[in-house]
């Protein structure tokens, strides 16, 4: 049939807190999957994986999600795929209960039995920020175009000189925030982060605006405006900057600010306003602590990765921002292209042959 064409040699799974992350390489490309699961196809193109492929011969490397709450999709999407004994561990043997893949992220503890009993698959584990750490070192190396700058609206692919790429920061913006000083190939220490990550902007979101996901949030943030509820400087000191200590009147004072005043309840705020002010402050606060520990190493370079990136202007520009506004133009902010696979890339990286 259709679907059993497809033969699956090394496949990895990041299990995390939102979402579930499988990078898998195929040799197939010609048979579809979008029969078994309607929404992968989609989700298969939204990853630009052009430049990966050209390492890789006679195959392709394929990138797809699911929600971890729906945990049973990704069963379900594992199940109806013919697995080959990925790696080296279980060359002997065909049987469908020896299979090991790499895993990495909470669930690959949390989730480990039910995959032993729903799919005969043991998650060989392989730890989390080490799996971060190797997957954006690789893509770092191998991927011409997968760093970036965003800045004044406009993307800039940095070219990355591999004798000079370290040390740097990587910031990995998930449900919480990591923070990794890295220093070579497996040479990194978890020196901060913030429970204040992508999760806290769904989690808070989702109570504010009623919204049923990610991307509604995020359509909804487009449209708002954040000055109808954070304090601005400006509205402190009557209009005035405060340019003694170099804050402009737009600057916000306090985020949510506003919401203080008046009789106001939260029915009185267009949601779309809420969703942008959220974005706002939680984006700023990781900018800001990103900048405090690059400082705090004498880093110049923050690689930021994680799904709340998501390739989406409003959030990039203001971490940006507060990068630049903090390290006075001394630090930059840079993207990665495959943002919330690099747990899931590092995994399977960790396959040695
Ligand atoms: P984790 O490994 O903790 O699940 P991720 O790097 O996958 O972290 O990022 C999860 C975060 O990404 C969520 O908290 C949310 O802010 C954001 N996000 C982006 N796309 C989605 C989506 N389709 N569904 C849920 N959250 C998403």
């Amino acid at each position: 049939s259709e679907q059993s064409c497809e033969e699956i040699s090394h496949l990895s799974i990041d299990i995390g807190g939102t979402l579930i992350k499988i990078v898998y390489f195929s040799t197939n490309s010609k048979c579809s999957t979008s029969d078994e699961v309607p929404a992968l196809s989609k989700e298969r193109q939204e990853v630009p994986n052009g430049d990966l492929n050209h390492h890789i011969l006679s195959g392709r490397l394929y990138f797809v999600k699911f929600e971890t709450s729906k945990i049973e999709d990704c069963i379900k999407f594992l199940s109806s795929k013919k697995l080959q004994q990925c790696g080296a561990q279980c060359h002997h043997s065909h049987a469908v209960d020896k299979i090991k893949i790499k895993a990495t992220g909470g669930g690959a503890f949390k989730f480990a039995n039910l995959f032993k009993e729903k799919l005969g698959i043991t998650l060989d584990k392989v730890e989390e920020m080490e799996s971060l750490v190797t997957g954006a070192n690789f893509l770092l190396k191998a991927v011409s175009h997968e760093a970036y700058t965003y800045i004044g609206g406009q993307k800039e692919y940095v070219q990355i000189d591999q004798k000079d790429l370290y040390p740097y920061l990587l910031v990995n913006i998930g449900s919480g925030v990591s923070m990794i000083k890295v220093d070579g190939d497996g040479k990194f220490e978890r020196v901060s982060g913030t429970s204040v990550g992508g999760g806290t902007f769904l989690g808070l979101g989702k109570l504010l605006t009623k919204c049923q996901s990610f991307d509604e949030l995020l359509e909804l943030s487009h449209q708002g405006n954040n000055r109808v509820i954070d304090m601005l400087v400006g509205d402190i000191y009557g209009g005035l900057d405060y340019s003694k200590i170099g804050l402009a009147s737009t600057a916000i004072a306090s985020s949510f600010g506003k919401a203080i005043s008046e009789n106001k309840e939260l029915e009185d705020y267009k949601p779309e306003d809420i969703a942008r002010s959220l974005l706002r402050m939680i984006s700023n606060n990781i900018g800001q602590i990103a900048y405090l520990n690059a400082l705090r190493f004498g880093l110049k370079r923050i690689f930021l990765g994680g799904f709340f990136i998501r390739d989406h202007a409003y959030t990039m520009d203001t971490i940006s921002v507060a990068v630049d506004f903090w390290s006075k133009g001394e630090a930059k902010a840079m993207f990665l292209r495959h943002e919330g696979f690099l747990g899931a890339l590092g995994a399977f990286m960790n396959y040695k042959d």
